[in-house]
Parts: structure tokens; sequence; C-alpha cells
């Protein structure tokens, strides 16, 4: 059955395209062949279809292509939101009819949920405000998070519009204001994705991969019972013992949808598509586990490659560091404060002090991304508290709680040399 494999290779290669075409500049792919695909795509691809056609048509096709692409890409409309949902739609209105019938009560239920959960959760991704930041509520955004003197640093101000940038935030060119700590603007749900509706991203993830596995693994189940009919034995797993030939495995798969072929077809879409889903999730979960944001983690990113050079600097903040309340807040809901500056050097040598940079002491090399503390790291619980109740101040309780945090972690580096001389 060609048509079946043709399929599947179809729908595999457009989720891996699509994947590479987004998610390729992601530090993780940094030289991997991913990225190179992804700098094939984004830039060698383009220029030479423009090459050719300034030679063609004098570049005409490049200026009408270049408008409607930055037009879907960079300006703000639903067009890719619309589709996504008719895809949802689309793929229930084929599936649903054929599969629902072979359904077990407690499948009804829970499909239920898994059919309704991602349109909730769609909504409130696209239409809760992703922390717009404004005259009117700058202040409490300044108030969120300190500057850690790494990734973010006091005094810069945002040259649209013309506001201080609290730390964490950037300005968000689609949608053209700054957005309170941002991590990307997501054309799906034609919004970016910060602080006000992270949570309800990472949900929409998330009961999009149990659907489309649900959906995937109840349908194939189905299929799979319809071809036992005939071919007694058989089973999806194509790789068990005393398993067919691999054409014969798929012969009977097109057997088993040729009367339910949308079902089908839906059941194979949601199965390759799935890992897809699941591995955004993935990396969004280890974004929150680190404390960072897809934003910061390219900016980290660049420090370790500065690092790699061997032209990054670091010395201490002092605690008692006396604020400039003109650009810096003097008070956040954030439990610790920076207690490092890190600086890159033009020549790899320590910074001269033509403009005086805060902190004491001597400047020292930093070469690991480990050496230096990410400040926006609590650890997972509070990461996640962070993210599910954001604006929830963890100094509601007063200062004792901000001290024993900073405490906490002073004293687990301690243990652990006293550990290491008790071994030792
Ligand atoms: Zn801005
Ligand atoms: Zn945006």
């Amino acid at each position: 059955m060609g048509i079946i494999a043709r399929i599947a290779f179809a729908v595999l290669a457009i989720s891996f395209m699509t994947f590479v075409t987004f998610f390729g500049r992601l530090p993780i792919f940094r030289n991997t062949p991913i990225a190179w695909l992804h700098r094939a795509i984004w830039i060698y691809l383009p220029n030479t279809l423009s090459a050719i056609d300034q030679r063609l048509t004098s570049g005409r096709v490049t200026s009408y292509t270049s408008r409607t692409w930055n037009y879907m890409m960079y300006d703000k409309h639903p067009t890719i939101l619309i589709f996504f949902f008719l895809l949802l739609c689309g793929s229930q209105y084929m599936y649903l009819p054929a599969a629902w019938p072979h359904f077990t009560t407690f499948n009804k239920v829970v499909g239920s949920l898994a059919i309704i959960l991602p349109y909730l959760f769609l909504y409130l991704s696209a239409y809760t405000d992703p922390g717009e930041i404004n005259p009117s509520n700058h202040a409490r955004a300044m108030a969120q998070y300190p500057y850690d003197f790494s990734l973010f640093l006091p005094g810069v101000t945002c040259q649209t519009c013309r506001l201080l940038k609290p730390a964490r935030s950037k300005h968000c060119s689609v949608c053209k204001r700054c957005i309170s700590k941002m991590d990307h603007h997501c054309i799906f749900i034609n919004n970016c994705v910060g602080a006000g509706n992270q949570h309800w991203f990472v949900l929409l993830l998330l009961t999009t991969g149990l659907q489309t596995l649900y959906g995937g693994v109840l349908g194939a189940g189905i299929i799979a019972a319809k071809v036992r009919t005939r071919y007694p034995g058989w089973s999806v797993w194509p790789w068990g013992n005393g398993a067919p030939p691999f054409k014969q495995y798929l012969l009977a798969w097109g057997w088993g949808i040729q009367d339910k072929v949308g079902m089908g077809a839906v059941t194979m879409l949601a199965l390759l598509t799935s890992p897809l889903v699941w591995g955004l999730l993935a990396y969004h979960a280890w974004l929150i586990y680190c404390g960072t944001t897809t934003n910061e983690s390219m900016k980290w990113s660049d420090w370790q490659a500065d690092m790699d050079d061997g032209t990054v600097f670091r010395r201490k903040l002092p605690a008692d560091r006396a604020k400039d309340p003109r650009v810096e807040p003097v008070w956040t809901r954030w439990p610790v404060e920076a207690e490092q500056i890190i600086v890159r050097t033009d020549d790899g040598k320590p910074p001269q002090s033509k403009h005086p940079l805060p902190g004491v002491g001597e400047w020292e090399p930093a070469w690991r991304l480990r050496d230096v503390e990410n400040l926006y790291d609590l650890g997972l619980w509070d990461n996640l508290l962070d993210v599910f109740f954001p604006g929830y101040s963890f100094r509601d309780q007063e200062f004792p709680v901000a001290e024993q945090r900073g405490r906490k972690r002073r004293t687990k580096k301690t243990q652990t040399e006293t550990n290491g001389e008790v071994e030792g």
C-alpha cells in the first residue's frame, strides 16, 4: 500500500520541516545539522531565489513575496490561529463520527475533555494579556524582577515605547509593545507568550499533546481491531515477534482504514504530529525547570559563545549596593538580588574602569555558564509558582522569608563543602 507510506512520509517530512523552520535557531541545536538546515531555509534559499528573480523579473516576484511573507510573519493577524482552529475542528469532524461509537463510556468522558480543553486554552492563550507594559502599569512591571546585571541591566530604554525596560521584558516587533517576562511571539496564538499567559500556553501544549496522543491511540486501536477481523493476531506494533514483513503490515493498515479513510488519516496525522507537540512541551518544561525563557536562553547562549572566546569577566555585587531609584526598582517581589555582574570586553582583558561599572573587587574571567548564577531560577517549585501565578509575591510573608531563601542557597553550598570535608 504505497499510498499509506507516502502519506505517512509526507506528514513526517512536513512536521520535521515545520520544526526546523521554527525551532532550528534554538541554542540546543547550535552546531548541529538542524541549525544548518534552519539557516538554509531562512538565508541561503531566499538569497538564491532572490538572485534568480533579480535576473528574470528584476526582483518583482521577490518584493511581492517578501511583502506577503512579512505580512504573514511580522504583522499581527490571526491567519495561523484560524488555520490551527480549523485544523482542530476539521480533524474532529472527520474523526469523531467514525470513532465515537467504538468508545467505552470512560473514553467518551475523557475524550470529551481532550476535545474541549485545547479550545479553551487556545482561547485563553490568544486573548489573555501576555503582560503588555504601558505607562500606567510600568511601576508594577518594574517591581516584578530585579535586574540580574547579566542579561538585563538597569537604565535601558525601549526606543519604541520610550519606557525603561523592566528586567526580563522584551519589545515584540509584531505586537509593537514591550511584554513582561517575554518568552516569544507565537503565530499559532497570534499573541506573545509572556508573564500573563505563559501558563495558558503550557496548558495548551499539554492538552493538545494529550488530544493528539489519546485520539491517535484510540483511532489506531479501532483500526487494529478491524484489521484483526481479517488478519488475526495482527498488531499495531510492527517489530514484534512473528510480525509480518513491513509491506504486508502497511497493506493491512490500508485495508483497515479503507471504509473510514477520514478517521484513518486523522489518526495518522495525530500520531505523527504528537511527538512535535510533546517535544515543544518538554522544551518549555525544561525552560521552567531552568528558570529561564526562550528569549533568555538565546542570550545565555550568546554569553556562552563569548565565554568560549575568553572575553567575559565577572565580579561581585555587594548586597548593600546603593540603587538608583530613577532606573532601578528599589523593591521587587523577587526574593533574591543580583550578587554578580558579568561584562564582555573587546580585547579579552579585564574591563578598564573608563566608565565606572558596578561591583567590587577584582574582575575574574568567566569561562562557563556554570560559573555564573541565574538570578531567575528559584528551583522547580518556585519557578512553577511564578509561571502559574504570575505576579505572586515571593515576599508577601515579609522579608524574613526572603532572607531564609537567601540563606538557604548559601547554606546549601556550605553544606556541600562540609560534606566534602567530612568525606575527605
Ligand atoms: Zn517596547
Ligand atoms: Zn508579540
